[in-house]
């Protein structure tokens, strides 16, 4: 997420970090580099414009007269002003009016409603345990319903069926009902994916909203479709009144920009973010976390987040214990640590929220399938204690008797080791960057 963005703001600051003094020209030259940078992530011209302006008062006026570490001064006004550019006081997601409380989902095909509506359902039942139903008034789109049905069942969600014979009115009236009198907190509704200029459809979606009076309703976007989703999103705002942005998608690997114009631009709050394919892949938008992300500067907050929703506490609990202690990182805790980066969705997720230089977490460091995880199970099983605990003594005659009892080659054995040696390392460099705290906020 964002890596080319925040590896140009991340050499701008470097760069300016290393001066012991700054002149006005020095950080006009800076500042036209975050320009430069901000245009080809695809920022809109208006919000670079006025972004620079603030910069540049702020940035002149404050550091050249007064502080002792300008570079340091200067990040944290860029810092402060794009966390101010994408807030906003109308992002809290209000779950708990008198229920059920009515969320739609509106945008165009393809965009990714009915995956965050699941995402979303999925979220609310974790967090706050609430009784959530989910319907689809999506009778154009071939097999809409179905593949909510599916999602549904797949990941424990209540789900009402509907039918390509209702009216998306018939569909929603009959899920009111249905909610209140089985007692449901919140009710989810998936609507058909439509264009803006479909004046048909986009009536149709209106009257469904007056209908309904959702709490909140989402427009759902896709982040990759860029500057063209602005004029979407205020041609979809002129008939229905969008009261949230879900921005999905983030996770591919585009210029990012659209997140920066977004608020600016049609004063249109995002409350939620979708950053992969998986059910839990979807965050609240918490912006001083995603500018930290955009500059380069790591996300500890929304990995606990992450890891508080999909591991239990027990868990969290060992992995604290063990990293407080200072023990050694021993084979055992590899293959435990390996699973659960498996669990909740593998290196890729983590890469984009750790406080550490990308570089030194290597994609193959955790790129294990089922049966490579089985092998090296079945390796560590055949080791004593004290092997588990120091690798390092495992010369050939203790490797052959391994190879024997776990049915692995000495050559596999020997890639494994690597792996956890690797792997090893980055945990020491983890432990002085900061883990402790991430695994001190678990138990909070
Ligand atoms: P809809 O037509 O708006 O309901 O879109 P879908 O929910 O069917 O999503 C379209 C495609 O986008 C599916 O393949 C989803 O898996 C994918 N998708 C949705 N959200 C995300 C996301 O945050 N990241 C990624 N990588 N894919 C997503």
């Amino acid at each position: 997420m964002f890596t080319t963005l925040s590896k140009k703001f991340s050499k701008i600051f470097q760069n300016i970090s290393q001066q012991g003094r700054l002149t006005e020209k020095n950080i006009q030259k800076t500042l036209k580099k975050v320009q430069y940078t901000l245009l080809e992530a695809d920022v809109s011209i208006s919000v670079i414009n006025d972004l620079t302006k603030i910069l540049k008062k702020k940035s002149i006026g404050q550091i050249i007269n007064k502080s002792l570490t300008p570079g340091q001064e200067f990040i944290k006004i860029v810092q402060t002003e794009l966390v101010n550019l994408i807030n906003s006081p109308k992002k809290k997601i209000n779950f708990f009016e008198k229920p059920p409380v009515k969320f739609l989902m509106v945008g165009l095909q393809g965009a990714g409603k009915t995956t965050s509506l699941i995402k979303l359902a999925y979220f609310i039942t974790k967090k706050f345990k609430k009784k959530i139903l989910v319907v689809s008034t999506d009778t154009i789109r071939p097999a809409a319903i179905d593949q909510l049905e599916i999602l549904s069942k797949k990941s424990n969600i209540n789900f009402l069926k509907s039918y390509k014979s209702q009216t998306p009115q018939e569909i929603v009236k009959i899920a009111i009902k249905h909610a209140i009198k089985q007692l449901y907190d919140i009710l989810i509704i998936d609507t058909a994916g439509r264009l803006h200029n479909n004046e048909k459809m986009m009536q149709e979606l209106q009257n469904l909203q007056n209908y309904i009076k959702p709490t909140e309703t989402f427009f759902v976007m896709d982040s990759m479709t860029g500057q063209d989703a602005l004029h979407s999103i205020k041609n979809f705002n002129n008939f229905l009144k969008i009261s949230g942005i879900i921005l999905t998608k983030l996770d591919s690997d585009h210029r990012g920009g659209i997140i920066l114009s977004i608020q600016h631009t049609t004063k249109i709050p995002i409350k939620l973010i979708g950053i992969g394919e998986k059910i839990q892949d979807l965050q609240i938008f918490c912006p001083d976390r995603i500018i930290k992300r955009i500059l380069g500067m790591g996300d500890i907050s929304s990995l606990i987040e992450d890891l508080k929703i999909n591991l239990k506490k027990s868990t969290i609990q060992k992995i604290e214990k063990k990293i407080k202690s200072g023990k050694n990182f021993n084979l055992n805790d590899f293959l435990i640590q390996i699973k659960q980066i498996k669990k909740i969705g593998g290196i890729e997720f983590l890469k984009n929220k750790l406080p550490l230089n990308t570089q030194m977490i290597n994609q193959n460091m955790y790129n294990f399938n089922e049966e490579t995880l089985k092998k090296m199970e079945a390796m560590i099983l055949s080791m004593t204690p004290i092997e588990k605990e120091f690798p390092k003594i495992l010369n050939y005659s203790r490797k052959i008797r391994i190879s024997s009892g776990s049915g692995i080659t000495i050559q596999e054995m020997n890639s494994y080791l690597k792996q956890f040696k690797n792997i090893q390392r980055l945990m020491k460099t983890a432990k002085k960057k900061g883990f402790n705290t991430l695994f001190k906020n678990f138990t909070n």
